[in-house]
């Protein structure tokens, strides 16, 4: 199992590359942008002047290259904020768009065409899940679930000839299951697919290129903007052909990022590193104390061995994020959770995660599952853990377990 001690080792490497990537003073040609100061500008705009049409005429090849050809295209803030997340990715080419599920939709889009098949978890996030199930559908796109922790025999049985892409979410949405990932990446380019991740909640300690996965998935939504001020998606791949797919797609779909939704992303990769180490130490300690508590039934955190794909994250993974899944005992009612979660005052109530503010929210009504594996033997809610003092976020659960034992008596 990956210590702590480990992590962050890893964490001060990944942090000086949190601090530096997309600077103007890292990018050949940018730095006088900045007039020296540390931090690229807002940079907005639409039309681009050029000094002659013939310059004008190369834009087809400078819209591959993060270049300036329209703002609708990209602005120079986009293309800092691009090169920051496919280095902290490890990847050659990111496209930002307007939104995590726009950054789920997009790949989706442009690498399926019609009578195409798709291979989509269990435990994907909901809206995708909905995506699939009607856009896709109406155009053609078969999709078959399965189950996240599938065998190898298990994946290759369900791959057909005219299998495009294979999803994957690790963890799962709510339900945390680690996959293995090296393996369907594995497989799906045995068939000719595209192995695409949902890589949102291990932005900063799982490196999908490294483990085969083709197109890499963030919502910036959450840990790089940090703050719960601004929706933006990015989208990187490490392979020149892939690039050109993703991007012909990104544009023609016109997808757009705003410049000042860039910059605010940008700001808040600069402290992504302590902040995570902060909520993930933070968050380990409230799992452990939930896990000792006689209401609860799993704890749903990767780090811990009883987790679902526990074994894939000690090999895969470089640390945890501050986001996991609480099950309680199946004779507490779901009504009785609702309390629970409504008498909790340090822990907020409401949709996303990753901003420094922690979070609470009933799992089950909220999630739609096909099979029978992914259910969770009984209510269950998602913690996101923040920035707060682990004492008090401690002390608030501790109240709304007495409030759950109090409203199933
Ligand atoms: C939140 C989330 C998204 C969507 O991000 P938005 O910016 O809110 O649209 C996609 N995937 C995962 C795993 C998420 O948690």
């Amino acid at each position: 199992m990956t210590s702590p001690m480990q992590v962050s080792a890893v964490w001060r490497t990944l942090s000086t590359r949190l601090v530096r990537a997309g600077r103007s003073d890292q990018d050949d040609g940018a730095a006088d942008e900045a007039h020296g100061f540390v931090n690229p500008p807002v940079s907005r705009g639409s039309t681009v002047l050029f000094p002659t049409l013939r310059a004008l005429r190369q834009n087809g090849a400078r819209r591959y290259a993060h270049e300036l050809t329209y703002g609708a295209c990209g602005t120079p803030t986009q293309f800092h904020l691009e090169r920051a997340i496919a280095e902290i990715e490890g990847g050659t080419h990111t496209q930002i768009v307007s939104s995590g599920s726009a950054a789920c939709t997009t790949p989706l889009l442009a690498f399926l065409g019609a009578g195409g098949h798709c291979l989509m978890p269990d435990c994907v996030y909901g809206p995708t899940r909905r995506f699939c199930d009607t856009m896709l559908q109406r155009m053609g796109v078969e999709t078959t679930y399965y189950e996240p922790m599938l065998p190898e025999a298990a994946l290759h049985a369900l791959m057909r000839p005219n299998t495009q892409v294979v999803m994957a979410e690790s963890p799962g949405s709510h339900t945390f299951e680690v996959q293995d990932v090296p393996m369907l990446a594995r497989v799906a380019h045995e068939y000719g697919a595209k192995l695409i991740l949902d890589n949102t909640w291990g932005l900063h300690v799982f490196q999908p290129f490294e483990h085969g996965v083709d197109v890499s998935i963030q919502a910036l939504t959450k840990y790089a903007g940090g703050h719960a001020d601004l929706i933006l998606g990015a989208i990187t791949v490490a392979d020149d052909n892939d690039w050109q797919v993703l991007r012909d797609g990104a544009l023609q779909l016109g997808q757009y990022a705003s410049p000042d939704d860039c910059w605010l992303t940008l700001r808040g990769l600069r402290t992504l590193g302590v902040r995570l180490e902060r909520q993930s130490a933070s968050a380990l300690e409230v799992a452990l104390w939930l896990e000792a508590r006689p209401e609860v039934l799993r704890v749903l955190h990767p780090a811990l061995p009883t987790a679902p794909g526990h074994e894939f994250w000690a090999r895969d993974f470089t640390g945890a994020s501050s986001l996991f899944g609480v099950v309680f005992r199946p004779g507490f009612s779901q009504a009785a959770v609702d309390a629970m979660v409504d008498a909790l005052g340090v822990f907020g109530i409401g949709e996303s995660w990753g901003g420094y503010e922690s979070l609470a929210l009933p799992s089950n009504p909220t999630i739609t599952r096909t099979l029978e594996s992914s259910r969770f033997g009984g209510p269950a809610i998602r913690l996101h853990v923040g920035l707060e003092d682990t004492d008090e976020l401690i002390a608030d659960l501790e109240g709304g377990l007495a409030v759950l034992r109090a409203a199933s008596e």
